[in-house]
């Protein structure tokens, strides 16, 4: 099922708040978060006196429930601190499911689509950066501010063989001489973000490029992050970013990536890591097959979608 979210904060560090509730809920099993709007600082709702929010709206797979949905989303809000006082009251997380399909419920403890959506800018605006085909609204008391995971523009750039397989035993499956030279062209003067196997595995910081980590374990010899918060916290609007694998690395941000440079071998190997399959998901179209002897490069770009 196809899910929209709608996420609010308005006390306590807001932006970082809303983006360690779109990790938690990338967490959530049976979840697969598979984009984000923009974040927008927007004047409160219902109740006058309360600081301003920011809100964002999210997308997501899931093969949950509603019910069961609801449940973990309420998890997340708890964990981050919401304390429900007052109704429409100040709060540091509220996660409201907006949409599930086209699915009508209305049960004592859900209602969907949320009843208020459509009377709400905070969440018609940021809707706009993941449907195509809305009317347009006049964006009264809600404007685009900083802090959303889209505003680094993410690229991935990953080698695979013909079934999506990335790689083996913490290795890669095909080393071919002039992908690597490409990719070496590709990012050269920018930031390469990857995960602690992957720098284990390549064995060396990559030359004439930002080099950053992720790992739990600091590393004297490399620029590090804790996860994926603080790697939006270090990484910089300005550069182009690309994410160099591993599969877990991916995983966990390709609700984020706009752009995806895919090296597709044209043979099946054993694989014990994969990439999703991007010509199956609708928020991804393919603008570019190249094919070379024994291997084709592809581009894919993130789209909007057609709202049902
Ligand atoms: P609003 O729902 O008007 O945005 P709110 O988000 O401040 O108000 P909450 O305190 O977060 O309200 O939730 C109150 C109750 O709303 C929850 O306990 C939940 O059972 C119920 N609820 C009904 N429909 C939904 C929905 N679509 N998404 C989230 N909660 C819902
Ligand atoms: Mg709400
Ligand atoms: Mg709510």
């Amino acid at each position: 099922m196809k899910c929209l979210i709608g996420l609010g904060s308005n006390l306590g560090a807001r932006r970082h708040t809303l983006r360690r509730a779109l990790t938690l809920i990338n967490e959530i099993a049976g979840v697969e978060l598979s984009g984000v709007s923009f974040f927008y600082e927007t004047e409160p709702w219902g109740v006058d006196n309360q600081p301003n929010y920011i809100n964002a709206v999210a997308r997501l797979e899931t093969s949950l429930e509603p019910e069961e949905l609801l449940n973990r989303l309420q998890s997340i809000e708890a964990a981050l601190g919401r304390v429900r006082t007052e109704h429409w009251g100040a709060r540091t997380i509220d996660l409201d499911i907006l949409t599930i399909d086209d699915k009508k419920i209305s049960t004592p403890r859900l209602t969907v689509p949320h009843p208020f959506m459509d009377r709400r800018n905070f969440v018609k605006i940021p809707m706009r950066d993941l449907i195509d085909g809305l009317a347009p609204i006049v964006d009264d008391g809600v404007r685009k501010t900083h802090g959303s995971p889209m505003d680094y523009r993410l690229k991935m750039i990953a080698c695979v063989d013909r079934a999506w397989g990335l790689g083996i035993d913490g290795r890669l499956l095909y080393r071919i001489e002039e992908d690597m030279k490409r990719f070496r062209e590709m990012t050269w003067g920018s930031t390469v973000i990857m995960g602690r196997r992957t720098f284990e595995s390549i064995g060396k910081i990559l030359d004439g490029r930002r080099n950053i980590v992720i790992t739990h374990r600091p590393n004297d010899g490399v620029e590090t992050v804790g996860g994926i918060e603080e790697l939006f916290d270090r990484l910089s609007t300005e550069e182009k970013n690309f994410i160099i694998g591993g599969g877990e690395i991916y995983r966990q941000l390709m609700a984020y990536i706009v752009e995806a440079r895919v090296t597709m071998v044209d043979a099946v190997s054993d694989a014990d890591v994969r990439l999703i399959d991007l010509d199956g998901r609708e928020e991804f179209k393919r603008i570019e097959t190249a094919p070379r002897g024994g291997f084709e490069y592809r581009t894919y770009c993130r789209q909007k979608f057609m709202f049902h």
